[in-house]
């Protein structure tokens, strides 16, 4: 069992209060790496989850001020910043990234709340210079009402921080729902939460059906707001459910990035991109490389750049220091990258670095070794589908219009990279590329500071900057005589 400062109790946390679940039945997490069973989580439904709601609309009688709120955001990160060793170390337990990848993570989140703290000015009422037939117009931001927040398993702190830092500068009390892979890093995040100061009410926490839990999010007249993020299909169910009572959804789901290399960029560091991007958490991030283009001239090398520093790469255990990538979440995933490798190599790809790794017996242990892939085609699954996995595939490219007809040729469009010297053309393939986040020069991701959100099939709503806040509020128009 898992023995921790952060996780005294494993429970949810309903109206300011640690809170088992109904029945006895409990789901185990277990250590990603070695199996070590970490603790037993409550497995909540909609009784819970109808208390979890029924205590937020209660703390959102009185909104709370701007002052207030300012204050619980810049609490929360410095208690963040000052527990990043343990969090990151819970975050490598039940997740498997190295715990380098779990601290910069916890940073990571912190700078959400930061950034909410720091701009909550934005939401402040505005009156417009002119008087239109006679009145004055107010224009305010008002809480939504309560926020439903979902969160997947990629980032157990991160993508509830870009949630529920723009829940509480909006003033929306929440209730959260994490990943049942990964519920850890939220119990321990909570006892954090715990000791804020925040209203009884203000931010809940319950876990375990997802079905239930989703539903009833869903179906609550009080939650105005579901900020989602996970798997595309999931996304689609949770349109098709708050369809009949017109709310609020932000969906952050599933990305297929292309990774553009032109011939004229600056190879290595392009390469050295391409290795931080795609191998973070071991290739299980909603924006990292699936696939790469390469200009034709420039393959080869671009391939041996690439393949000198993939080989490099150490696979492990999270927690030890020189660990690079650590075990795929599950065997399922396992699986996927498999039959996508195995699909690859039978269309005729070249398997540049890796090999056959053995399934693992159990759902952990799942470690699958880094590899690059040539001769990737549109028919391939490492084309068509996120694979997810530490797997690079790679093809070439001569003409300017079919590549981005080929970046394009996906269902996502939630990031994108480009390489290149020549800044105009850089800049003109950019503007045709159907991707919320692009990367020029550079494999960064989101930042707190910056609105990141995905289009097409990779959902629609923004978080981060001053646009993931404003998804929390509605904006009401006074017009004043
Ligand atoms: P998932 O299976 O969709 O699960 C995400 C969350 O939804 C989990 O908390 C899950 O709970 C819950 N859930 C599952 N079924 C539900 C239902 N019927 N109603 C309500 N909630 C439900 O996705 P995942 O496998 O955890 O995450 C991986 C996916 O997320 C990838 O596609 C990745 O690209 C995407 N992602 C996107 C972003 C982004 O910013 N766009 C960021 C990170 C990840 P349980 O765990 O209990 O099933």
């Amino acid at each position: 069992m898992i023995a921790s400062p952060l996780l005294r109790q494993i429970a949810g946390y309903i109206n300011g209060q640690w809170t088992a679940a109904d029945q006895p039945a409990t789901t185990p997490v277990h250590n990603r790496a070695t199996g070590e069973h970490l603790a037993d989580v409550p497995v909540m439904g909609e009784a819970e989850t109808l208390r979890a709601i029924a205590a937020a609309v209660a703390a959102m009688e009185n909104t709370p001020s701007v002052a207030d709120r300012r204050v619980w955001l810049t609490r929360i990160a410095e208690q963040l910043l000052a527990h990043k060793q343990e969090l990151g170390r819970i975050i490598t337990l039940e997740h498997g990234k190295p715990w380098k990848e779990g601290m910069g993570e916890v940073e990571y989140a912190a700078g959400f709340y930061r950034y909410a703290a720091e701009h909550l000015d934005i939401l402040e009422a505005h009156t417009l210079p002119e008087t239109i037939r006679g009145c004055r117009w107010t224009i305010h931001h008002r809480p939504a009402g309560v926020a439903g927040l979902i969160t997947p398993w990629n980032f157990p702190l991160a993508m509830l921080a870009k949630k529920l830092s723009a829940a509480l500068g909006a003033g929306c009390a929440s209730v959260t729902k994490p990943a049942t892979l990964t519920p850890l890093t939220a119990i321990a995040f909570w006892s954090l939460l715990d000791e804020i100061g925040l209203p009884p009410g203000m931010v809940n926490l319950v876990m375990g059906q997802s079905g239930p839990i989703g539903r009833t999010l869903c179906a609550h007249p009080a939650v105005r707001v579901i900020s989602f993020t996970g798997s595309t299909e999931v996304g689609q169910k949770l349109m098709e459910q708050v369809a009949p009572y017109v709310k609020r959804l932000a969906l952050e789901l599933g990305g297929n990035a292309p990774f553009i290399v032109f011939a004229d960029a600056d190879l290595p560091a392009a390469a050295d991109a391409l290795i931080a991007n795609k191998f973070r958490a071991g290739g299980q991030t909603c924006v990292c490389t699936n696939r790469v283009y390469v200009e034709r001239p420039v393959l080869e090398q671009f391939v041996a750049l690439t393949a000198a520093r993939v080989r490099k790469l150490k696979v492990g255990n999270g927690l030890a220091p020189d660990t690079d990538i650590g075990p795929l979440i599950n065997r399922a995933a396992f699986d996927k990258v498999a039959a996508h490798v195995r699909d690859a190599l039978a269309q005729g790809a070249t398997r540049v670095v890796g090999d056959d790794p053995s399934r693992p017996a159990n759902d952990w242990g799942a470690f699958y070794p880094p590899t690059v892939l040539t001769g990737m085609t549109p028919a391939m699954l490492v084309c068509r589908e996120e694979t997810f996995g530490p797997v690079v595939a790679i093809t070439s490219f001569v003409d300017e219009t079919e590549l981005a007809r080929a970046a394009n040729a996906t269902a996502s469009g939630l990031a994108a990279y480009v390489f290149a010297r020549n800044e105009q053309r850089a800049a003109r393939l950019i503007t045709r590329l159907q991707f919320g986040h692009v990367g020029w020069n550079t494999g960064n991701g989101p930042t707190p500071a910056a609105p990141f959100g995905g289009m097409k099939f990779s959902g629609f709503g923004r978080e981060g900057g001053t646009e993931g806040l404003l998804e929390f509020c509605e904006t009401q128009t006074v017009a004043q005589r």
